[in-house]
């Protein structure tokens, strides 16, 4: 970018930036960080975009959006008045896309280098990496973040171009994904994670999949976000039906299983009718109900690997049956007290070659 672009991109920004009351208070939300639940202060640079994606409130073309900019001291500033007396413990600043990728991202990164240099801010800062942003400013990004965020929006190339013309998973995401990737490698504590929308688009659960499947496998991201569609007034897809929620909660489930327990794409695949989760059974229990050559398992014998995979058990509950099953053998439901789910997973496992599963009466 020259120096007369951005001297107009800037006095057109300035006009936004006057009228700009913000309420920062009501910016304030729970997110899920590396170190737990914590109140954070989520803020937009700028609400005008050059984009028109057709999902989006902040499309170019949507007249009821309400246009403001906010200058980087304005938020370094906003935000410690709101820390100083404990009402946020971090920021996650994102944006629309003003005038070009990176000169939003000047803008974003500025806002954050005040926090961390002149208020001496050392907490929780998440970034979102603009679409298109130039390697460098990734750099910046990563360097003064703890976590940064690239937004994939959906699982394919030729599906995102129809829904957000100019960006290109391809092309620009995927690439920064994996030069992040690199980065925080090499430097402890920082993170980065995606997201995808559910039903903005035709899209079935399997491709999803697939590509959670990838990106769990190839780059270290903390987790992936899912977001189910609904519809915004003015927006191309206003009249289009939202999407439901208990598909964005499966799909959740299956990132999980992906990241935490080692399940694949080919292990979910035979779960899918027509392309999709089932919306009514948990995937790891459609999976154990679909294999059931594996079960029942002997609690006794079964590895870690297996025992994570029994459905209602957990991490911990694997470890705390292989501390019990060290001291005495499992024999009896009465071994097991304590134990989270139990009911449920009697149903998967054998106890001293005894199942104690009662299938509940139905009427
Ligand atoms: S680039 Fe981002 S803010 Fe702009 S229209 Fe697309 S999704 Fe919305």
């Amino acid at each position: 970018m020259d120096l007369q672009q951005k001297i107009r991109l800037m006095s057109r920004l300035a006009n936004f930036e006057k009228d700009s009351e913000k309420d920062f208070e009501s910016c304030i939300f729970n997110a899920s960080t590396p170190k737990g639940k914590v109140p954070i202060l989520k803020l937009m640079q700028t609400t005008m975009c050059d984009k028109n994606c057709v999902y989006c409130a902040f499309r170019r073309d949507r007249e009821e959006t309400v246009r403001m900019a906010l200058k980087p001291e304005d938020v370094a500033r906003g935000f410690m008045e709101l820390y100083k007396v404990g009402k946020v413990k971090g920021l996650f600043l994102s944006s629309g896309i003003f005038g070009n990728p990176d000169f939003t991202m000047e803008r974003m990164i500025d806002s954050v280098r005040i926090l961390r240099e002149k208020h001496h801010f050392r907490g929780y800062v998440h970034l979102k990496i603009m679409p298109g942003a130039s390697l460098q400013a990734v750099e910046e990004a990563v360097k003064l973040a703890d976590r940064v965020s690239i937004n994939l929006e959906t699982s394919k190339e030729e599906r995102l171009k129809g829904i957000a013309k100019g960006k290109s998973i391809l092309h620009d995401m995927l690439p920064k994904i994996e030069y992040v990737d690199r980065l925080i490698r090499e430097h402890r504590g920082k993170s980065q994670i995606s997201q995808m929308m559910v039903g903005v688009g035709d899209e079935k659960d399997d491709e999803i999949i697939r590509a959670v499947d990838y990106l769990n496998r190839r780059f270290k991201l903390s987790r992936i976000y899912f977001s189910a569609f609904f519809p915004v007034k003015g927006t191309p897809l206003e009249n289009k039906p939202a999407e439901n929620p208990i598909r964005e909660h499966r799909l959740y489930q299956v990132d999980f299983l992906i990241r935490e327990y080692r399940f694949s794409y080919e292990d979910l695949k035979p779960i899918l009718k027509d392309g999709n989760l089932p919306l009514d059974t948990d995937p790891k229990t459609a999976w154990a109900e679909a294999n059931p050559h594996l079960f029942p398992v002997e609690i006794n014998t079964a590895d870690y690997e297996t025992l994570i995979r029994v459905p209602g058990i957990g991490k911990e509950t694997a470890k705390d049956i292989i501390r019990r099953r060290r001291e005495n053998r499992i024999s009896s439901p009465l071994d097991l007290k304590g134990i989270k789910n139990l009911s449920r997973i009697l149903k998967y496992v054998l106890l001293n070659g005894k199942s104690f599963y009662q299938k509940e009466l139905s009427f």
